[in-house]
């Protein structure tokens, strides 16, 4: 404990110099003070200047030896000096300094890991004990199931929508409740307590913290504004290296990529793209094939077509574009052996993929129906995000209006997804790395609508079930399932002690919005206490509930992290369209069709239910600051234990590598 203790307090000090000294230190030197490293783990260091008549005299120190001269690349913009692709290759804390003609100085203190041999670094060796670690067996594959914005409460929702209460006992457990393993992840970015899912993801497969809206890079001084057409500045940040591709250097591994969204959303894309801009779809898309060489990447699957057809595609769905390119400094190509990427909109991504020896699929009927032999599969399942299981399942039931708004009628859900990238991935015998996002908890918690992100945690779940059976039978595989952040403060707060048609039956709340006795009629609607009492769905054979709303409505969401928006207790008959993650043209669509384009759009003013006011600006619920849980699950090792108490989301990825290069794994 003493030497977390002191690690602890030097962080400290390190960030109150900082916080002190940021907005003015003339010289900087990256990676930060606090980072982490594995031995041989790949990164780039950098040095910025506020003054680039100064850069020409800036010297680097690593561990009090200077850099040679030429070791360092100015960039095009006079802002920096980059070393690229560094490595330390003995374990402990190592000293980055820089220097200028001015007297200038900054240093940074990182800390190296060596995953190769048992050591009592970090709290999994303090937990585990020397016994524990010995027993560490070797782990092949590693399963990381992230839930996007999944806190306990939404997991409790699914588990009480799913099974069901009787006497105060749950009458099922869900996948992820059985995993012998249980711990806390704090998640918070390089620059907030509050992060998104592009830092949220980074940090558990580099080890270390990003700023928010980036992924598998540090930050730099040379941010693409928007008004800016040099696409280079999103990626040309110092990068870290990915779990997936260390574990390729080291192992070959495969990496295999799963996501309900538009796989260019940041949680996917954070396990092998390296940028400093979430939203650059066009390159992100296009780094994912350019790289693979260096991830291993085998499985990419989810929505997002609309960044493989070219900009010229007669569908019109296409959003390939120049200002979401990329192209990547000379000095960051020639340090990798990359191809330095081409503002190129009319590429045809798919085709590009498929003479790489991809298989493409674009239904669930031609996912089912892939050859045993498949190695490698890109699965684009929707033009941007694919629909929610609430309205999946409505199709496979008879109700496609949803998904043929969306133009993509026969989506598969995640587990089916996830057991088409195992059957692939699995053919790899040297393993694999396997992230499989449950996106749309995340998103219709930011949309506050309660069903939708509570049957996304039903569906994410029997992904997880999936998962389990693999590792079981496998019997070389790590399993966790976790989130990057909460989202919207997600709380159960009781049941309806109204029917739905009476729910139906109320008048609008609008101008009764003071503080009135009784309050509005719907704010009475919700049992709190003992009359809340216990929801039990009807289940249909295909897992989910055989009835929204099941006559009263057993379960009442409330959002703690909302924005202003209208509350009827309803299900929601239309999900509001994505926003961000849809092609222009079937936002246009959707919109005529009369999808609500924001959550206090549901229904007219008049018909809205009554009006909560937010806590926060804007229009949708935000991610919060709370712990998530994560649970573990290891088949031939004890490597599950590593991950229960509470933990940094940077530490997860130490004990990730740990687990799968440890004493138990070497030859
Ligand atoms: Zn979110």
């Amino acid at each position: 404990m003493p030497k977390d203790v002191s690690r602890v307090a030097a962080t400290l000090v390190t960030a109150l110099l900082l916080a002190g000294a940021a907005a003015a230190a003339p010289l900087r030197v990256t990676p930060p003070s606090g980072a982490r490293f594995l031995v041989d783990q790949r990164f780039d260091v950098r040095v910025e200047s506020d003054t680039p008549a100064l850069l020409a005299s800036v010297k680097l120190y690593v561990d009090g030896q200077p850099l040679p001269p030429g070791a360092m690349q100015a960039d095009a913009y006079g802002k920096g000096l980059n070393a690229r692709n560094r490595s330390f290759q003995r374990p402990g804390r190592h000293e980055l300094r820089a220097t200028d003609g001015a007297g200038n100085e900054a240093v940074s203190s990182v800390e190296v890991i060596d995953p190769f041999r048992d050591h009592d670094g970090f709290d999994a060796g303090q937990a585990l004990g020397d016994e524990g670690l010995r027993r560490q067996g070797p782990v092949r594959n590693i399963i990381i199931l992230l839930g996007d914005g999944m806190g306990a409460s939404h997991r409790t929702a699914a588990r009480l929508m799913r099974y069901g209460v009787e006497g105060g006992h749950a009458r099922g457990l869900l996948a992820m409740d059985r995993m012998p393993g249980l711990g806390l992840v704090m998640t918070a970015s390089l620059n907030s307590i509050i992060t998104d899912s592009a830092p949220g993801m980074s940090n558990y497969v580099t080890g270390n913290k990003a700023n928010n809206n980036q992924e598998g890079v540090f930050p730099d001084n040379t941010l693409k504004a928007s008004t800016d057409a040099d696409s280079r500045k999103s990626f040309d940040n110092p990068r870290v290296e990915y779990l997936s591709e260390y574990l390729h250097r080291k192992r070959g591994t495969s990496l295999g990529i799963v996501t309900t969204a538009d796989i260019e959303d940041a949680t996917p894309a954070a396990n092998a793209v390296h940028t400093a801009d979430r939203n650059a779809g066009t390159g992100v898309a296009d780094q994912y094939l350019d790289e693979s060489f260096r991830t291993g990447l085998a499985v990419l699957m989810g929505g997002g077509r609309r960044w493989f057809v070219p900009s010229n595609d007669p569908s019109g769905y296409s959003s390939r574009s120049a200002a979401t390119d990329y192209v990547l400094p000379a000095d960051l190509s020639l340090a990798y052996g990359l191809a330095p990427g081409a503002i190129d909109p009319t590429r045809n991504l798919i085709g590009d993929f498929q003479a790489q020896g991809f298989q493409y699929v674009a239904t669930r009927t031609d996912l089912v129906a892939i050859p045993n032999d498949t190695t490698r599969l890109l699965g684009l399942f929707g033009w941007g995000n694919m629909n929610v299981a609430y309205d999946k399942i409505a199709a496979r039931r008879g109700h496609p209006a949803v998904v043929d708004a969306y133009h993509a009628p026969d989506q598969p859900m995640l587990d089916e997804l996830a057991d088409a990238a195992l059957r692939v991935l699995d053919r790899n015998p040297r393993g694999f790395v396997l992230m499989i996002e449950g996106a749309h908890i995340d998103k219709q918690s930011h949309l506050m609508d309660a069903e939708r992100a509570t049957w996304e945690t039903i569906e994410f779940d029997r992904a997880v079930a999936k998962a389990l059976d693999f590792a079981r039978r496998d019997g070389h595989t790590l399993v966790l399932v976790t989130a990057d952040h909460e989202c919207s403060g997600f709380s159960i707060l009781g049941a309806s002690n109204k029917t739905i048609a009476q729910l139906e039956g109320l008048p609008s709340d609008v101008g009764v919005l003071g503080l009135v006795t009784p309050g509005p009629a719907r704010q009475a609607a919700v049992g709190t206490y003992d009359t809340a009492g216990f929801p039990n769905y009807a289940i249909d054979p295909d897992g989910y509930p055989a009835a929204l709303d099941d006559g009263f409505k057993p379960l009442q969401i409330g959002f703690g992290a909302n924005a202003d928006r209208f509350e009827d207790w309803l299900s929601k008959p239309l999900p509001v369209r994505d926003n961000p993650l849809l092609p222009d043209l079937l936002k246009t669509e959707l919109a005529a069709k009369g999808y609500p384009i924001e959550p206090y759009q549901r229904k007219p003013e008049s018909e809205n239910g009554f009006f909560v006011r937010g806590q926060v600006s804007g229009t949708q619920a935000v991610h919060t600051a709370s712990d998530i849980p994560i649970s573990s699950y290891s088949s031939g090792s004890d490597a599950w234990r590593a991950f229960v108490g509470v933990q940094d989301n940077t530490d997860v990825f130490f004990k990730m590598a740990k687990a799968a290069l440890g004493r138990g794994d070497r030859d």
